[in-house]
C-alpha cells in the first residue's frame, strides 16, 4: 500500500480516494505545482493535507494553507485536531500572546498545518519565519478569490504571486470550486502558476436533486415542500438554507416560518455582526435549523449535512445558482436543491441589471448570465445536462432532477404568443403606454377591471380573445415569451413588457412557439411521490437500528459539547449510520468502518461499542 494511502486510511478513516484525489496527492507530495478545480464536497482538503503530512515525514516544515475565511480556517483546524494532526491557525482573531504561541510551535517544528489569512501570510515579519524553517507547501483556497471580476474578489490574494518567486522550489497548490475557463485562466495567470498540473473533476454533484418549479404562492409552496421532505416525525426539520434577494424578505420569510413551527433563523448584512455571528453557530452547531439569508451567507459554511437549498427569489446567475445549491449535500447523501420561480423575478432581475450603474458592457454581460439561467428555469430536458453543459461538460440525463422524473409537457403556443405579441402591440398603440404582464392578461381573458375601463382597453381587438386560458397559463405564457427573448422588460422600473427584435418573425408567422405547459402546483404533487424517498440517512433502518441510530446520536452530542465542536466535526452522519447499521462488536469490526481514523478509533472506540451493545 502506498504510504498516501496509508494516510487517508489511518488518519482519516477513509478506505480510497475519491476521483483524481490520489493523483493531485502524489504530484503535490512530490513538489509539482497544482491548479484542482473540484466542486464543492468534492474532497479538496485531503489534497493538500495529505502531501503535507507525506512531506512532513520527509524532513520539510509544515504546509501553509492561505484562507480568506476565519471560520472555515477555525473548524478545518477543530477537525484536523480531531483525528490528531497537529493544526493551528493565525488570523486576526488571535491575541498577540496566541500568535506568538502559534509562531514558535511553527519553527519548533510542532505544526504539520498552518492556516493563515492572505494579509498575515504577506507582512514581511511572517515571510521571514517560513524561509527560516523549510515549509513543505503552500495550498491557496479559494483561490479565485484572485479574479477581479469574481464576487469574491480579495486584492490581498494578488499578492501571492510573491511565493512563486521568493520560494521557487516549494509546491504550490491552488484550489476551487469556481469552473469557468476565465477565472482558470486568470488564476494561473494572477498566481504564476504556468507550470502548474491542471486538476479538473468532474462538477457534477449526483446527489443533489435539482427542481425548480413555477411560483404561484411561494411561501406555501416552501412550507409544503419543507414539511413533505424535510421533517421529521418528531417535527424537527432538516438543516437548510432559503436564500430570498432583499434583506426585508429575508426578515419576513423567517418570521413567518416561525409562525409555522420551523426553527427559522435570519442571516443578512444589515445585522448586527454579533447577531448575525449567533445565527451562524447556531446553524453550524445545532440541528435542524433552516437559515433564512441573502447571498451574503454560506461562503465560509462548510457544514456537511445541510440536507436542503431552497431558493425564493431568483439567483443572477447560473454560477450563482450551482455554488448557492452547492451547499447541500456535502456529505454525499441524498439532499434537494429547490426553487420557486415567476415572471415577477424575471422581472425583477432586469430591472436590477438596468437600474445598475455599471457601464453597458457590464449590463450586456450581466443579462447573458441571466439569460442562461432563464433557459435552465425553462428547460424541458434534464437541468443537470444543462448545468454541466453550461460549465462546459457533456452528461447523460441524470434522472434526479424533475425534468427527468417528470417530463414536462410542451405545446405549440404559436398563436397564443402571437396573441400576447399582438395585445403588447394594440395597448401601445391605443395609448402610448406599455404595460406589465397583469394588465395585458387582463385583455386577454377580456376581464373588465378598472384600469381596463379606464383606458377603453375593452375595445381592443384583442380584448377577450384568450379567455380559454387560466390567469396562471397566461403568466406562464408570458414569462416563458420574456425568457426566450420574443418579449423585453421596458427601462421603466415598472415591469412593461415590450416587443423585441425576435417578435416580428412570431407575428408574421415565420416562427412557431413551443412551451412548456403550465402545471398547477398542487400539494400532493410535491409531497414525496414526486420526489420517492426523503433524504434521511435513516431511510430503510428497522426499529432496532435506528434506535442504536438514536443513541450514537446522544452520544455524538454530549462528545461535541465537551469538544466544544460541531457535532459533524466528530463523526459524520453517514458514519454514525454505518456504524448503527453493521452493529461493530470489536474495534477491528469498528475500524472498518469509513470515518473512523486511527485517532478517532483510539479515542472513541471503546464507548462507541458501548453505546452500539448497549441494547
Ligand atoms: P471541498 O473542500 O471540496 O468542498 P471537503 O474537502 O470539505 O470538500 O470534503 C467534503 C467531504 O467529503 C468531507 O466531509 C470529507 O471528509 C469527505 N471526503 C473527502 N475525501 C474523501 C474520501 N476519499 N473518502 C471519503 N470521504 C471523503
Ligand atoms: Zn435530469
Amino acid at each position: 500500500m502506498s504510504r498516501s494511502l496509508e494516510i487517508l486510511k489511518e488518519v482519516f478513516g477513509y478506505p480510497a480516494f475519491r476521483g483524481q484525489q490520489g493523483d493531485i496527492v502524489d504530484h503535490v507530495a512530490a513538489g509539482g505545482d497544482s491548479l484542482v478545480l473540484m466542486p464543492t464536497g468534492g474532497g479538496k482538503s485531503l489534497c493538500y493535507q495529505i502531501p503535507a503530512l507525506l512531506r512532513r515525514e520527509a524532513g520539510f516544515g509544515a504546509g501553509i494553507v492561505v484562507s480568506p475565511l476565519i471560520a472555515l480556517m477555525q473548524d478545518q483546524v477543530a477537525a484536523l485536531s480531531e483525528v490528531g494532526v497537529r493544526a493551528a491557525c493565525l488570523n486576526s482573531t488571535l491575541t498577540g500572546a496566541e500568535a506568538s504561541a502559534t509562531e514558535r510551535a511553527l519553527r519548533n517544528g510542532e505544526i504539520d498545518l498552518l492556516y493563515v489569512a492572505p494579509e498575515r501570510l504577506m507582512t514581511p515579519r511572517f515571510l521571514e519565519l517560513i524561509e527560516s524553517v523549510r515549509i513543505g507547501l503552500f495550498a491557496i483556497d479559494e483561490a479565485h478569490c484572485v479574479s477581479q471580476w469574481g464576487h469574491d474578489f480579495r486584492p490581498e490574494y494578488i499578492q501571492l504571486s510573491v511565493l512563486h518567486e521568493r520560494f521557487p522550489s516549494v509546491p504550490r497548490i491552488a484550489l476551487t470550486a469556481t469552473a469557468d475557463a476565465i477565472t482558470r485562466d486568470e488564476i494561473v495567470h494572477r498566481l504564476a502558476l504556468d507550470n502548474a498540473r491542471i486538476f479538473v473533476s468532474s462538477f457534477d454533484r449526483p446527489n443533489i436533486r435539482y427542481r425548480i418549479v413555477e411560483k404561484d404562492n411561494a411561501r406555501a409552496q416552501l412550507l409544503d415542500f419543507i414539511r413533505a421532505e424535510h421533517t421529521n416525525p418528531d417535527k424537527t426539520t432538516d438543516a437548510g438554507v432559503i436564500y430570498c434577494l432583499s434583506r426585508r424578505k429575508v426578515e419576513e420569510t423567517a418570521d413567518w416560518l416561525k409562525g409555522q413551527g420551523v426553527r427559522a433563523l435570519p442571516y443578512h448584512a444589515g445585522m448586527e455582526y454579533e447577531t448575525r455571528q449567533r445565527h451562524q453557530e447556531m446553524f453550524k452547531r445545532e440541528e435542524g435549523i433552516v437559515m433564512c439569508a441573502t447571498i451574503a451567507f454560506g461562503m465560509g459554511i462548510d457544514k456537511p449535512d445541510v440536507r436542503f437549498v431552497a431558493h425564493l427569489d431568483l439567483p443572477k446567475s447560473v454560477e450563482g445558482y450551482y455554488q448557492e445549491t452547492g451547499r447541500a449535500g456535502r456529505d454525499g447523501m441524498p439532499a434537494n436543491a429547490w426553487m420557486a420561480y415567476g415572471l415577477g423575478d424575471v422581472v425583477q432581475q432586469r430591472k436590477m441589471i438596468d437600474e445598475s450603474d455599471a457601464d453597458d458592457t457590464h449590463k450586456r454581460m450581466q443579462g447573458g448570465k441571466l439569460d442562461a439561467l432563464l433557459g435552465l428555469c425553462e428547460a424541458a430536458s434534464c437541468r443537470r445536462v444543462r448545468l454541466l453543459g453550461y460549465f462546459g461538460e457533456a452528461s447523460q440525463p441524470c434522472g434526479n432532477c424533475d425534468t427527468c422524473l417528470e417530463p414536462p409537457e410542451s405545446w405549440d403556443a404559436t398563436r397564443e404568443a402571437q396573441m400576447a405579441l399582438s395585445c403588447v402591440y394594440r395597448a401601445f398603440k391605443a395609448s402610448g403606454f406599455h404595460f406589465g404582464a397583469g394588465h395585458l392578461i387582463d385583455i386577454l381573458r377580456g376581464s373588465r377591471s378598472e384600469k381596463l375601463l379606464q383606458r377603453g382597453h375593452e375595445k381592443l381587438s384583442t380584448f377577450g380573445l384568450g379567455a380559454a386560458l387560466s390567469e396562471q397559463e397566461w403568466r406562464a405564457v408570458f414569462r416563458q415569451l420574456v425568457a426566450f427573448g420574443y418579449l423585453a422588460v421596458d427601462h421603466d422600473g415598472f415591469g412593461a413588457l415590450i416587443l423585441t427584435e425576435a417578435s416580428k418573425a412570431v407575428l408574421k408567422g415565420e416562427q412557431a412557439v413551443t412551451l412548456r405547459k403550465y402545471v398547477k402546483p398542487t400539494r400532493t404533487r410535491q409531497s414525496s411521490s414526486r420526489t420517492g424517498e426523503r433524504a434521511d440517512p435513516t431511510a430503510g433502518m428497522s426499529p432496532r437500528v435506528k434506535a442504536r441510530w438514536e443513541r450514537l446520536r446522544a452520544w455524538r452530542a454530549s462528545m461535541a459539547k465537551s469538544d466544544g465542536v460541531p457535532a459533524y466535526v466528530i463523526f459524520h452522519d453517514a458514519t454514525l449510520a454505518e456504524i448503527a447499521r453493521n452493529e461493530p462488536d470489536s474495534i477491528e469490526d469498528l475500524s472498518q468502518i469509513p470515518g473512523i481514523g486511527a485517532r478517532k478509533l483510539e479515542r472513541f472506540g471503546s464507548e462507541l461499542l458501548e453505546v452500539v451493545g448497549a441494547n
